[in-house]
């Protein structure tokens, strides 16, 4: 694929734009419903479906072309998870969400020689990445975390407890959040903190499967990290530049989680009208009535506003100007309206929402995540409060 003209305006698609999304909704066809409803009852990762994703090129579809991505942008990869997510749901995006962008700070911030080792693997789907950085007492304030890298001659020794880290049982690498240093009177807190790109090497990592509500074909887990030697050409970066450097990824990571919250939104909202279509009580369909319309109408209404946002924000991060607030807002719109849309397909589904055999309630357990992480909604309107209302900070 080479880069497409886009358009000027922030929401219009271009063609290519449009292609890449049929081309994904007819290959999300050979993955139906019942495929991920199987994953998720027996807890398995999606493995035929990564190597497809991998052999379609969708791993590196935003990777640069000298490490054998399409080297195109975030307005490309929104649509391409947002139409994996509608087809799949979560278990589908989240399975191939960290080799799409999750390893932007090595692309960006990696060395030479790291890039050209790892970066292939990855886009070619031989390698998975875990994304290492919340703890059992770090979640949003991350700087707090505590997991830490002593010098150890001209290598580090890790140690320190990591919670919730996705794709643990299966991931190759670990892109590790330390502090290896404390701050200096007067440093922000996140001065010290140091990024890993390394082994997840189980015989210094403990890994302990989470047993969670949703998503249960792509773990996440607790890490016990003992002693884990890691060279010193695994930092990423500069030392101590660890969390700014991750801040760089922040808003297109906030645009692609809010492009697949609406994608489950809209995948809930489609089997909720099919449904209402069918489905007779009183002598008529359900659908007939304004009650059961209106809220589906007002989900599909909102679903396109929080896609707008996406799309605009996309547009701003590709054309390198500031999309912090699109990106925020995004990520608020696409998670509050997704587990809405998910949340009334649930209620016009009635009884039959909570049989499995109907696959709502899979899309509701799966889209409620996009409302908690990575940032929840709250943290958000702290951030509008703060950034575009000018209150005072507030945390
Ligand atoms: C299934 C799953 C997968 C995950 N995968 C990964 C992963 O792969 N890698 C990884 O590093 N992390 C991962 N996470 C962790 C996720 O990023 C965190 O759960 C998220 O950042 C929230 O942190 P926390 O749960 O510790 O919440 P806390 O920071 O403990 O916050 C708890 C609540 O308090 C609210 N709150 C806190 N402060 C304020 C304030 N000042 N004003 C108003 N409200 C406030 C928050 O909004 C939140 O609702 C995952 C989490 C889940 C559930």
């Amino acid at each position: 694929m080479t880069a497409p003209a886009r358009p000027t305006g922030a929401w219009d698609l271009s063609e290519d734009q449009l292609a890449i999304r049929n081309a994904v909704d007819a290959g999300m066809k050979k993955f139906p419903l019942e495929y991920w409803r199987e994953a998720d009852r027996t807890a398995t990762f999606p493995h035929e479906f990564f190597a497809f994703a991998a052999a379609q090129g969708w791993l590196g579809l935003a990777m640069p072309t000298e490490f054998g991505g399409s080297g195109l942008g975030i307005s490309e990869a929104v649509m391409m998870m947002e139409a994996i997510a509608r087809g799949g749901g979560l278990s589908a995006a989240s399975a191939v969400h960290m080799n799409v962008f999750g390893t932007n700070v090595v692309v960006k911030h990696g060395s030479p020689q790291m890039r050209q080792e790892n970066l292939p693997d990855i886009v070619a789907g031989r390698m998975r990445v875990a994304f290492g950085v919340s703890e059992p007492d770090s979640g949003l304030d991350t700087t707090s975390l505590r997991t830490r890298a002593v010098r150890r001659g001209s290598d580090w020794l890790v140690s320190g407890r990591k919670v919730w880290i996705s794709t643990a049982q299966v991931a190759d690498k670990i892109l590790l959040l330390t502090r290896t240093r404390d701050p200096e009177p007067g440093e922000p807190k996140d001065a010290g903190l140091t990024l890993f790109f390394t082994d997840l090497d189980r015989r210094h990592i403990t890994v302990k499967e989470i047993e969670k509500l949703g998503r249960a074909a792509v773990d996440s887990n607790e890490l016990f990290i003992d002693d884990l030697l890691v060279p010193d050409r695994d930092m990423v970066g500069a030392e101590g530049r660890g969390f700014r450097m991750l801040l760089d990824g922040l808003n297109p990571e906030r645009l692609l989680v809010a492009s697949e919250a609406v994608g489950i939104g809209r995948a809930a909202l489609g089997l909720a009208v099919d449904y209402a279509k069918e489905r007779h009580v009183f002598g008529r369909a359900i659908g007939q009535n304004q009650g059961v319309q209106f809220p589906l109408a007002d989900s599909y209404a909102r679903l396109e506003s929080a896609w707008l946002m996406i799309l605009r924000g996309a547009a701003l991060y590709d054309q390198g100007r500031d999309c912090g607030a699109e990106a925020n807002i995004a990520k608020l719109l696409g998670g509050e309206y997704g587990f809405e849309a998910a949340d009334r397909a649930m209620q016009v589904l009635g009884g039959y929402s909570y049989a499995k055999e109907y696959h709502v309630e899979r899309l509701w357990r799966e889209v409620k995540l996009c409302r908690l992480a990575p940032v929840s909604p709250e943290l958000i309107l702290c951030y509008l409060a703060e950034r575009k209302l000018g209150l005072p900070k507030s945390y």
